[in-house]
């Protein structure tokens, strides 16, 4: 099957299973999130569940709509695209897309028409791209927005896995600042392998700070998944990039 036959949510056969597995994850997850913001003292307003549903269809997308869910991440540009569109025929075309993936810059393009944020902007070259790909849709009259960026950062310097490196973190965060038609959210980051995600994300929540010196308005810090969202809550993440806990186990895994 391709992409392109994904459908915008209609429901029938076994999608009431679905709807039902969907229905009590999101639960879940929204509780499990509600108590890590009580622990940690905070307003839970402000902590964003960005459901991540790459590699689910865009019927998924339907269903968790009709749940409530504004917010969608995905990781590949290719396997997106189609279900923006789906989605973009449902009634109220109000989803916010998020590119939290690697993005290559040759994708940056195609992403600028699609994405309200990108998680995972890394190089003074893909902030580049992304300049140009969103005056592009701007001239095409495919969007009307800024494009809001979030600096992914490399907790422990390993770049091969995403992120900038913290020495370079000033400079790529300047270029986004500086950009036209693109403002800078804050920070993201994932926890590297095998490591203390509290430790991690304290590292994380330090990096922020110094960010918030030079750039008082980027406060958004893109950390937490379904495996350490409590430790991320508890260090200042302003929005969790929820996937397994609220779909499932993913039926392909990623490159
Ligand atoms: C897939 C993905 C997630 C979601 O991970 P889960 O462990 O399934 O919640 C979060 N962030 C990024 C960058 C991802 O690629």
């Amino acid at each position: 099957m391709t992409g392109g036959e994904a459908t915008g949510g209609g429901v029938a056969g076994g999608d009431t299973d679905r709807r039902a597995y969907l229905t009590e994850h999101l639960d879940a997850v929204r509780s499990r999130l509600l108590d890590a913001c009580r622990a940690a003292d905070r307003d839970p307003s402000g902590v964003t569940l960005l459901p991540v549903t790459k590699f689910f269809p865009a019927s998924d997308v339907a269903i968790l709509r009709d749940l409530g869910c504004r917010e969608f991440g995905e990781s590949r540009e290719q396997d997106a695209a189609p279900k923006v569109t789906a989605l973009r025929e449902a009634p109220g075309d109000d989803v916010r897309w998020h590119m939290i993936g690697h993005l290559q810059r040759n994708k940056a393009r195609a992403v600028a028409q699609w994405a309200y944020a990108v998680h995972s902007v890394d190089s003074l070259r893909l902030v580049d791209a992304l300049q140009r790909g969103v005056d592009r849709a701007r001239e095409d009259g495919v969007r009307d927005t800024d494009l809001e960026v979030y600096v992914q950062v490399s907790l422990d310097g390993d770049t091969h896995r995403g992120g900038v490196d913290r020495g370079e973190l000033d400079a790529v965060a300047d270029a986004v600042a500086q950009a036209s038609g693109l403002t800078l959210a804050g920070l993201m980051a994932v926890p590297p392998l095998e490591s203390d995600p509290d430790a991690a994300f304290a590292d994380l929540a330090g990096l922020h700070q110094w960010l918030l010196r030079s750039h008082p308005s980027a406060t958004g810090l893109s950390a937490g998944m379904t495996g350490d969202l409590e430790e991320a809550v508890r260090h200042g993440s302003t929005c969790v990039r929820v996937g397994t806990a609220i779909l499932g186990p993913r039926p392909v895994t990623s490159p």
